[in-house]
């Protein structure tokens, strides 16, 4: 096995989701960094995989991915894996492959499952574009900080969440990005519980709320993006028309002309008047 870093994914549930490759890099390598050694251990059981295993987390420190590099660099072939899915994504590792690729080493992946993408196939919103966001934040000052910058993103938003915050996210979700935005919750993918349900912020929020078993396991949340109305407002020529019309004919005819001409909702135009005045 070539002296490299193989970053591995593994399954997010079903352990029947993990690719031959995976299978049989993880045999080959000399080592296997992990970030929880019992839990990586069922793993390999499962596929009657031999090979050590080391701890690799987010609190490991320089000298932990120096060792490891150090050991690639002497001839050592290494995978890296996490506890579910793909590594780095929300998951350790980023210091570990930025220092091997500056380290000149070679970062070989082994793709497969991971929970966002899983849950994005199956939403039903935009896959053209998307923005993965990870975790957002705890604490609801800094969330609704995070929200409100994301509230004009076009493309679909991901997020992962934490099931005793899912009420308090959507909730803040639904304030800050829209009530009538559709959202999906995707939930205990590829397990026994597999859940993906499409609704609005506001009725998907009070859905989860009625249900406590929505409330438990591993979730993703998908909120489709910003669309921007045909018209928010009145371009400078049709508010120089509006103006024209307030001299000869009363606000509410002038809004009925306007909105009838260019074909937008009378409230804009009218929401134009007041401004005017
Ligand atoms: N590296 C992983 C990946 O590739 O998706 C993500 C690891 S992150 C620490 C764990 C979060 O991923 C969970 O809190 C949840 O938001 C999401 N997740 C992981 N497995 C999932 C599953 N089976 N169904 C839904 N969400 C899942």
């Amino acid at each position: 096995m070539k002296a490299s870093l193989y970053i591995v994914s593994t399954p997010i549930g079903n352990l029947n989701d993990i690719s031959l490759r995976a299978i049989e890099t993880l045999k080959r390598v000399d080592c296997i960094a992990c970030e929880d050694t019992r839990m990586s251990q069922r793993l390999l059981n499962h596929y009657q995989i031999a090979t050590k295993l080391v701890s690799y987390h987010e609190f490991s420190d320089e000298k932990v991915s120096d060792r490891l590099l150090d050991a690639i660099e002497r001839g050592e072939s290494m995978a890296l894996i996490s506890d579910a899915g793909t590594p780095l994504i929300s998951d350790p590792g980023y210091r570990l492959v930025n220092e091997a690729v500056n380290r000149d080493i070679q970062v070989v992946p082994i793709p497969g499952s991971c929970a966002f993408v899983a849950a994005l196939s199956a939403s039903g919103l935009p896959s053209d574009r998307f923005s993965f966001e990870g975790f957002l934040p705890s604490k609801s000052g800094a969330r609704v900080k995070a929200l409100e910058a994301l509230k004009k993103s076009p493309q679909t938003l991901i997020f992962y969440e934490a099931p005793h915050r899912i009420l308090d996210s959507l909730k803040d979700m639904a304030a800050i990005l829209g009530e009538q935005r559709e959202a999906v919750l995707a939930r205990e993918l590829t397990k026994t519980f597999e859940t993906i349900k499409k609704l609005p912020l506001t009725e998907l929020h009070a859905w989860v709320g009625s249900d406590a078993n929505q409330q438990k396991g591993e979730m993703v949340v998908l909120v489709g993006g910003y669309e921007q109305p045909e018209y928010e407002e009145l371009n400078s020529s049709q508010e120089h028309l509006v103006k024209l019309l307030l001299n000869e004919l009363p606000p509410k005819t002038v809004s009925k002309i306007v909105s009838a001409h260019f074909g937008m909702p009378k409230k804009i135009v009218y929401q134009a008047i007041l401004n005017l005045s």
